[in-house]
């Protein structure tokens, strides 16, 4: 991708480089860090964008022309780039670091985003599963071991993320996850699970949804869409109960300006004093049309927000069988998974556990 030569506001594609960004963006999902993306491209012999600029007579002042190999840090601004998604990313302007010398990146408030601004090379539902991917870094624990869930689960009651307890070898315990604001004694249950545990029911759910979806297909898009409108409602309501009373005030001020305009008439309300009122009337109406307009929007935008039913039927013919809960599988379907607390229930212990999946949320199926 690159910017228009003839309109510098326009971005035009460039398909040998778009090619590359994609590939990037899947070896990301298949469970590769940036490094790890780094030396792929490295050993692929793929040039990084500041060289493939020079050698396609695309140079601006912003190419590293000296750099041939790409770096983690170039991975990771790609996989950052909302303009892949079609995004264009204005800085809000801000006189005083302008002025600094030092590069300081940019916190998401100083950001504006205006959506759609040209053709997308990569879609807004690889872009999210990547951003969660990465929001959710997995560390290391001390034996070298990643779990396949870490980062995937939270607390019900607090909100969260769940901690991996890796227990030392000569005590023979299974590994389990506990809320980590438990341990800092902030939340009341441990929400623990074993991590087979909850692997084995992230598993058995993933085989029972992809079946249905294999089976039933017209089925789960209906779903999709049903649980989608309800869930857009509930974002709306209070959307439009806000335009409601907004519309209310603006009308009673209508009203209101036109007594006031009675009185003066009745030479019950001098001109200055009527000029004053009527301007401070007249500029809380602006201000309610700006914001009505402003909720109008909203409720456009969210209405056409529906879920993506597509995401996981592509993701359910891209694997036929599923008979073990890999890395991959785990970031390509999970989005989070909430973790109740054990309960007794006619002495029977159950866990609630809610599942989340990439592009359809928690949905019952
Ligand atoms: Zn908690």
């Amino acid at each position: 991708m690159a910017i228009d030569p003839n309109d510098k506001h326009k971005w035009i594609i460039d398909d040998e480089a778009s090619v590359v960004v994609k590939e990037i963006f899947r070896l990301c999902i298949n469970g590769l860090g940036v490094s790890k993306i780094a030396n792929e491209l490295n050993n692929r012999n793929i040039m990084p964008p500041g060289y493939y600029k020079i050698t396609h007579g695309q140079w601006n002042k912003d190419s590293d022309y000296s750099n041939t190999k790409w770096s983690p840090a170039i991975v990771s601004e790609i996989l950052n780039r909302q303009e892949y998604i079609g995004n264009t990313v204005i800085f809000k302007p801000d006189p005083y670091k302008r002025n600094k010398r030092k590069f300081k990146p940019m916190k998401p408030e100083e950001l504006k985003i205006i959506e759609n601004t040209h053709e997308a090379i990569i879609d807004k539902d690889t872009f999210d599963v990547v951003s969660n991917i990465r929001a959710h870094k997995r560390k290391n624990t001390k034996l070298g071991y990643v779990p396949k869930l870490a980062g995937k689960l939270y607390c019900s009651d607090c909100g969260e993320v769940l901690y991996y307890v890796c227990p030392r070898e000569k005590y023979h315990n299974p590994a389990y996850f506990v809320c980590s604001s438990y341990r800092k004694h902030r939340c009341e249950h441990t929400h623990a699970i074993r991590e087979a545990d909850i692997e084995a029911i992230i598993l058995a759910d993933i085989k029972r949804m992809t079946s249905f979806v294999k089976n039933n297909e017209d089925e789960f898009v209906a779903k999709v869409s049903d649980y989608s409108k309800s869930e857009l409602n509930k974002a709306l309501k209070n959307a439009t109960k806000e335009i409601d009373t907004a519309t209310a005030r603006y009308k009673k001020l209508d009203s209101i300006i036109q007594n006031l305009y009675e009185d003066k008439l009745e030479g019950n309300l001098t001109d200055e004093r009527f000029n004053k009122l009527s301007e401070s009337y007249e500029q809380e109406q602006k201000s309610l049309e700006t914001r009505i307009k402003e909720l109008q929007d909203f409720v456009n935008k969210e209405n056409e927000k529906y879920l993506n039913a597509s995401y996981l039927i592509n993701l359910v013919k891209k694997y036929i069988e599923i008979n073990e809960l890999t890395d991959e599988i785990v970031q390509e379907f999970i989005q989070k998974v909430v973790i109740h607390h054990k309960v007794k229930i006619d002495g029977v212990k159950t866990q609630q556990v809610d599942i989340y999946y990439n592009g359809i949320g928690h949905i019952e199926i």
